[in-house]
């Protein structure tokens, strides 16, 4: 019952509570025992059963037994002119998936990975060059919360003020480990984190928006657009030739719709790509669609991307546009440029 197959251990990160509590009664325990196996795994994240100190030893051997619990460690760290902290994380197999911390105006934002590699090819992006290795579990996406929260702690003092899934990897390719990971991280159960401090940052992939909608989701939404062009967008993402804007418009309209909640775009400005005024028109005909804010970023160079950065001017001239429509805009400045950790440029070239 509590092998997956011959030979193999289930890793304990997979198990609901209704499992480990038929698993410690049939070991002749008490069922609070499953709630507070739960605790130590979730709400205080140990990877190890010798740290459930609570918990009888002879059932601590038993857990050892019949189930595995491993989790992420850090194998590197590099710190940026501007704090940007990078963290390259080992998971269990060996494999390297890279987390960033960014500090802030007394706030300290953590960009979470979902998958080693990426397969979605997106031209401006380095996780792209790496080999499309697998998704993360939900337990590994649960470790680089916990180790970027105790870096968190030791560096600046505080706890992390949001959490953003715009690491490596296209979340919504690893939807049950994603969602799975962030309900445990708000759970009462678990790190208690409001949702509303959690933005899933997506390439747009609709049918997995449309289950977020129809799943009422609570936390927030980010579609890494970069033009509202459709042909500009293919090629630019491949992903967009199978979910054109078109049908990503009306994933978004039925997000909005089910969850009430604000959709975010990111914009990377590119230099005589998407800067005119005309790409300014075509971004806010496609963004009225849902009450939204627009966060233009800066473009990073990335090794062989044929793409540059736009000047300051065309920026300036690109936001003046769209605030004169009104439209809610954030420019947000490339950090932790100097260490690769900046936005698409997360490669695991820091190990
Ligand atoms: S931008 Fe995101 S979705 Fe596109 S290749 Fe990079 S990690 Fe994947």
């Amino acid at each position: 019952m509590f092998c997956t197959f011959a030979g193999m251990l289930k890793d304990i990160r997979q198990v609901d509570v209704t499992e480990i509590t038929s698993f410690v009664k049939a070991q002749g325990e008490k069922p609070f025992r499953g709630r507070q196996i739960m605790e130590w795994l979730w709400k205080n994240g140990v990877t190890d059963f010798d740290r459930m100190s609570n918990l009888p030893a002879r059932l601590r051997e038993s857990l050892k037994e019949h189930f595995t619990l491993s989790g992420l460690l850090i194998k590197t760290e590099q710190i940026s002119k501007d704090k940007t902290r990078k963290f390259g994380f080992r998971c269990p197999d060996g494999l390297i998936v890279e987390g960033v911390q960014i500090p802030s105006q007394g706030r300290v934002t953590a960009c979470l990975s979902s998958q080693v590699g990426c397969p979605l090819n997106c031209s401006f992006c380095a996780t792209a060059s790496l080999k499309s290795r697998r998704n993360l579990s939900a337990g590994e996406i649960f470790d680089q919360v916990i180790l970027l929260q105790d870096a968190s702690q030791e560096a600046y003092g505080t706890h992390l003020s949001n959490h953003v899934f715009m690491g490596m990897g296209e979340p919504l390719l690893n939807y049950d480990s994603v969602t799975g990971a962030i309900s445990h991280m708000t759970s009462e159960k678990g790190l208690g984190i409001s949702p509303r401090r959690i933005t899933l940052s997506t390439a747009g992939l609709t049918k997995g928006i449309t289950r977020l909608a129809r799943e009422k989701v609570k936390f927030n939404l980010a579609i890494s657009l970069h033009t509202a062009n459709d042909l500009k967008r293919s090629s630019l993402m491949p992903v967009n030739k199978s979910n054109p804007l078109p049908e990503l418009a009306e994933s978004l309209k039925l997000f909005y719709q089910e969850t009430g909640t604000r959709i975010s775009y990111e914009y990377l400005l590119m230099k005589d790509f998407n800067d005119s005024l005309r790409d300014a028109r075509e971004l806010a005909a496609f963004c009225k669609i849902t009450p939204c804010k627009i966060n233009l970023i800066e473009y990073n160079e990335v090794e062989g991307s044929i793409h540059h950065k736009t000047t300051p001017e065309k920026m300036q001239a690109f936001v003046d546009f769209l605030e004169s429509l009104n439209m809610i805009v954030n420019i947000r400045r490339s950090r932790g440029q100097d260490i690769d950790a900046a936005c698409g440029q997360l490669a695991c070239k820091s190990g």
